[in-house]
């Protein structure tokens, strides 16, 4: 029997789609996850000839990469249930190829919400056609002297904010802005990206506290890029640096001006960690499931592994976790779907809860597993490794924590 879903109202079109990404994660994403996590050097991960592109060119021939698009942009129209989904699945796939993917569709899905409508015909419709996976996006935001606790500052015009400013810089020269600076290693795609979706700090307003986002194609003059980054976990996430050397673009490819950048930065922190929240339910339903099928299986003191209550114990604790992670994530998501602004700490709350559940249920399932749980010969090796990197992921946890209590104590007296 596979895996129920407590939600007794799934639709079933919903049913349906979950059955279609299912078997996408379990005969696209899971194989080649693996794959990837053998390549000797992340360059190999990124290799023309490399599976990684055939999972981005199917995952496009099925369109999810329209999930992000307004239905007027020709994208899926899915509800937020549809959306948790869809991440928990592609979660349960590989958490490096579910990233890969969402942070590939940021700087598009930010176009077609508040770019112009020269831009958004300029970049977001042939991203919308591309079933050829050319075009690959990033969110350009975290920098080497800039890490997850700078991102919810920078930018902020709220009443005791320190002034921190982003070292990538935006100056208006005429009609064009000017772009210098660089962003971290750690930047998802980074290294393969066509278009960033860059967070800089602006100069020359007479406000230090101004910052921006960009639309920014990655084949400007002035623009380069560093090697892959090689890594514990996710090591199907290709990432890397830009780096910024007065590059000259139009004024248009300003999409988010100072005036509503913190409001902006709170709905993609929203979404982001939101998203982060479902993808990691299904690294930990992964987990857990890798676990059960183990414990049924294995014979250990002469009855089976699920026979002994210490592992029954266990196991079931394992379950109540990922069943909490994938409550909460949904209840966060559809709340913010229909809260405008969104609220970011119940996102964060969600991002920060269920990635700590991928990795203690990872963690049980490796000891469960016993010396095999430690052997690349078993998928559990892989998600442990997945898992960790998402403590960090997206925001630390512990920054991310007090980016929450902050926002909680200045909504609530
Ligand atoms: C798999 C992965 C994918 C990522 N994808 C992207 C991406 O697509 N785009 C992007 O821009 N970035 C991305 N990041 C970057 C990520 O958001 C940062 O790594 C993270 O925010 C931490 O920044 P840092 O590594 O510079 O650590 P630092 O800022 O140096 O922090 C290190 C540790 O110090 C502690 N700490 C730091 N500041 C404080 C504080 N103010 N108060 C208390 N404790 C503190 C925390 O424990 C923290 O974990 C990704 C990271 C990973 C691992």
């Amino acid at each position: 029997m596979s895996y129920l879903d407590l939600n007794p109202n799934l639709t079933s079109e919903q049913l349906t789609l979950k059955e279609e990404v299912r078997r996408f994660a379990s005969e696209v994403m899971r194989p080649a996850a693996e794959k990837l996590d053998k390549c000797a050097s992340p360059a190999d991960v990124i290799a023309k000839d490399s599976i990684l592109w055939d999972v981005l060119r199917q995952s496009r021939e099925l369109g999810y990469h329209t999930r992000v698009l307004p239905e007027a942009l020709g994208g899926l129209a899915l509800s937020p249930t549809d959306q948790n989904i869809i991440s928990e699945e592609m979660g349960w796939g590989s958490a490096g190829l579910s990233v890969c993917m969402g942070a590939g569709t940021m700087p598009y899905a930010m176009a077609a919400m508040f770019g112009s409508p020269e831009l958004i015909e300029e970049f977001v419709i042939p991203f919308r056609d591309d079933t050829k996976a050319k075009y690959v996006g990033c969110w350009a935001i975290t920098e080497p002297e800039h890490g997850g606790g700078d991102q919810l500052l920078i930018g902020s015009k709220r009443e005791g904010i320190p002034l921190i400013r982003h070292d990538t810089r935006a100056k208006l020269d005429g009609d064009e802005w000017v772009i210098r600076g660089q962003k971290a290693a750690w930047v998802s795609n980074g290294t393969i990206a066509t278009h960033a979706l860059l967070h800089t700090s602006v100069d020359g307003t007479g406000d230090e506290r101004d910052a921006a986002l960009f639309f920014l194609p990655l084949n400007l003059k002035g623009i380069s890029k560093g090697k892959p980054l090689d890594k514990i976990g996710q090591r199907d996430l290709n990432q890397g640096e830009i780096y910024f050397d007065e590059v000259r673009i139009p004024k248009h490819y300003m999409i988010v001006s100072p005036e509503m950048h913190e409001h902006v930065l709170d709905m993609i922190l929203a979404g982001a960690n939101g998203g982060m929240a479902t993808t990691f339910t299904g690294v930990a339903r992964a987990a857990f499931e890798e676990a059960l099928k183990y414990c049924k299986a294995r014979v250990a003191s002469g009855k089976t592994l699920a026979q002994h209550q210490l592992v029954q114990k266990r196991l079931f604790d394992m379950f109540t976790k990922v069943e909490c992670a994938r409550a909460l994530a949904r209840a966060v998501n559809g709340y913010n779907a229909q809260t405008m602004p969104p609220e970011p700490h119940y996102a964060v709350a969600a991002k920060v809860h269920n990635t700590q559940v991928a990795f203690d249920v990872a963690s049980d399932a490796v000891q469960l597993l016993g010396g095999n749980g430690l052997s690349k010969e078993y998928p559990i090796e892989r998600i442990f490794r997945d898992a960790r990197a998402a403590l960090i992921e997206d925001g630390d946890n512990d920054t991310l924590t007090l980016g929450g209590a902050r926002y909680l104590l200045e909504r609530y007296s």
